[in-house]
């Protein structure tokens, strides 16, 4: 197993447990919520960027971009870097209307003017088929929404949709036989296996596991595309005892959580010191589709 010329898809959802459907419900200020992350996402952004380095990587960060306006800078210092800035949404509510996906991207369309966002991944890759078309009015031009065998590309309403690696490689749906949303349920997981692009596996199924798959997929040069989260490398911790992250739950409240309370760090640097990864944009250019 080495590094070869050819390229994955790792993309990093990179968030924080205050902006998420648990906390967000609370309606707390933007000063309490910087006091419950306690600088979190400043060192996890950190350490991210030390590691992709350390590995010479440029991926794409799926940005939650409300913490932008907590801490001002963040998207600067990811580009800065040489990565791609994509979007996660605003608050990383599920995305499964046009109200709610209109109001996330209202609330966050001086970042995506600023930083030319192209690509959207949605949060728990929840998302609607009628959505594309309102992507493709704000100016996006990809998005990794559904899961599906990643050596194809859909096009939806003119939004190129990269699927996330499933391992059913005969799930070859035509475009108008994708139901949503694609989350990991268990009819979907019937129809196209274990969603293994999802880092939710990455602590159930192991390192092997997923070297493996790689070099399999380099060797058929069809992409992989997975993603990951800063939380698995780094846990946040609470100091609260009302909000705490569900990193912090008893096993017992939230027993499914479980493989995502595993640190992945060592798998991060394994995959990373193994192959080769590439963005978003850059995957597209390389297809000579845009
Ligand atoms: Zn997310």
């Amino acid at each position: 197993m080495e590094k070869n010329g050819f390229s994955h898809l790792l993309c990093m959802d990179f968030e924080s447990w205050v902006v998420s459907r648990k906390i967000n419900k609370y309606n707390l200020s933007n000063a309490k919520l910087r006091q419950l992350d306690n600088d979190y996402i400043v060192s996890a952004l950190q350490f991210v960027l030390d590691v992709l380095k350390k590995y010479n990587q440029k991926i794409t960060f799926f940005v939650v971009f409300k913490l932008e306006e907590l801490y001002p800078g963040l998207l600067k210092k990811i580009q800065a870097e040489g990565h791609e800035i994509g979007w996660h949404g605003y608050s990383h509510s599920y995305i499964d209307n046009e109200k709610i996906l209109k109001n996330e991207l209202e609330a966050s369309k001086n970042l995506l003017q600023k930083y030319h966002v192209k690509g959207f991944q949605a949060p728990n890759i929840v998302f609607f088929k009628e959505g594309y078309n309102i992507l493709k009015d704000w100016g996006f031009l990809y998005s990794s929404s559904t899961y599906g065998n990643s050596g194809r590309i859909y096009n939806f309403d003119g939004i190129y949709e990269l699927p996330v690696s499933v391992a059913n490689q005969s799930y070859n749906p035509s475009i108008s036989d994708i139901s949503f949303p694609s989350s990991i349920s268990l009819e979907n997981l019937f129809r196209f296996g274990i969603p293994f692009g999802s880092s939710y596996f990455w602590s159930i199924l192991k390192k092997e596991y997923y070297a493996k798959k790689l070099s399999a997929y380099s060797k058929k040069g069809e992409v992989a595309n997975l993603f990951i989260h800063n939380w698995q490398l780094i846990m946040p911790k609470s100091k609260s005892k009302k909000y705490i992250p569900d990193e912090q739950e008893s096993f017992l409240k939230n027993p499914l959580f479980l493989p995502y309370k595993i640190s992945v760090n060592n798998m991060f640097e394994h995959l990373l010191a193994n192959f080769s990864f590439q963005t978003c944009m850059e995957y597209l250019k390389s297809r000579k589709i845009v």
